[in-house]
């Protein structure tokens, strides 16, 4: 076994190692996010490349029990289309190429995949995904944002108000300022929440209203921002990255030996 050879790095395996990859379960995980606007502070990059820190990381810390996927990086985002650099793919192809992946690994013998989101507009259509792909290709398949398994962490560690913390916001920038503070443009950081009040709808990465509804980006937002990204710090990116990846290996662990149990015919 050459070090390559022991990585948790899907793509870097050989096809016979991946055959053993398969033989002894390793847990897939399928890092998706978004290439996408993040204010004047931030780069495209935001929701990628935090999914994907947060995946190395969990990943690290349970080497031999998973194989961490190339990332999807681009997401289902057209309402941030009018700030220049968006990428946004439709629904039904995002939906698709997300089965087409996983039902991929599921022929090669994988059965437990953990499709680990940044974006949060990604949400409901990573759960179509995750349980279409369980009922079509035997597998169990999981999706949630990273930042859901960390949340009481995310509640302890905000000063922002209810509604503030959504987008290049208090987290998001902590979070990019603790894995590469020089990608942060520190001038350029501005609060901005021009949501209009509403007892029904707001958006928080905590827990947003229960009105499903999203309208173009910039109908509410001149930068792109919507939070408060002066509250952010290296610290609280620290804490909030330890919580998530702790969180995610501990689910990794879980994952791995949570039982199929078999289907029962009742007809
Ligand atoms: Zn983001």
């Amino acid at each position: 076994m050459t070090d390559e050879s022991s990585s948790y790095h899907y793509e870097r395996l050989t096809w016979p190692e991946m055959r053993e990859a398969a033989a002894a379960q390793r847990v897939i995980v399928l890092p998706v996010g978004s290439t996408e606007q993040h204010g004047p502070h931030l780069p495209l990059d935001v929701d990628n490349f935090l999914c994907q820190s947060v995946c190395e990381g969990a990943a690290k810390l349970v080497p031999d029990q998973v194989l961490l996927m190339p990332p999807m990086n681009y997401g289902f985002n057209w309402h941030h289309i009018d700030f220049p650099g968006t990428i946004g793919i439709a629904w039904d192809n995002y939906v698709r190429f997300l089965l087409d992946i996983v039902k991929s690994v599921a022929h090669h013998g994988f059965r437990k995949v953990l499709i680990v989101n940044g974006h949060g507009s990604n949400r409901t259509l990573i759960e179509v995904a995750a349980r279409q792909a369980t009922m079509d290709y035997d597998v169990v398949c999981a999706a949630f944002s990273y930042f859901e398994l960390a949340i009481d962490a995310l509640h302890n560690i905000r000063e922002s108000p209810k509604g503030w913390v959504a987008h290049a916001d208090e987290i998001e920038t902590s979070l990019y300022l603790y894995l590469r503070p020089e990608g942060v443009r520190r001038d350029k950081i501005a609060a901005e929440n021009n949501m209009l009040p509403s007892e029904f709808w707001w958006q928080d990465l905590e827990g947003s209203g229960r009105i499903g509804m999203m309208e173009w980006w910039s109908t509410f937002s001149n930068t792109g921002v919507l939070g408060d990204p002066t509250l952010a710090t290296r610290e609280k990116g620290e804490v909030l990255y330890k919580a998530c990846t702790e969180r995610l290996a501990a689910l990794i662990r879980e994952f791995k030996e949570r039982p199929m149990r078999p289907r029962v015919d009742h007809h």
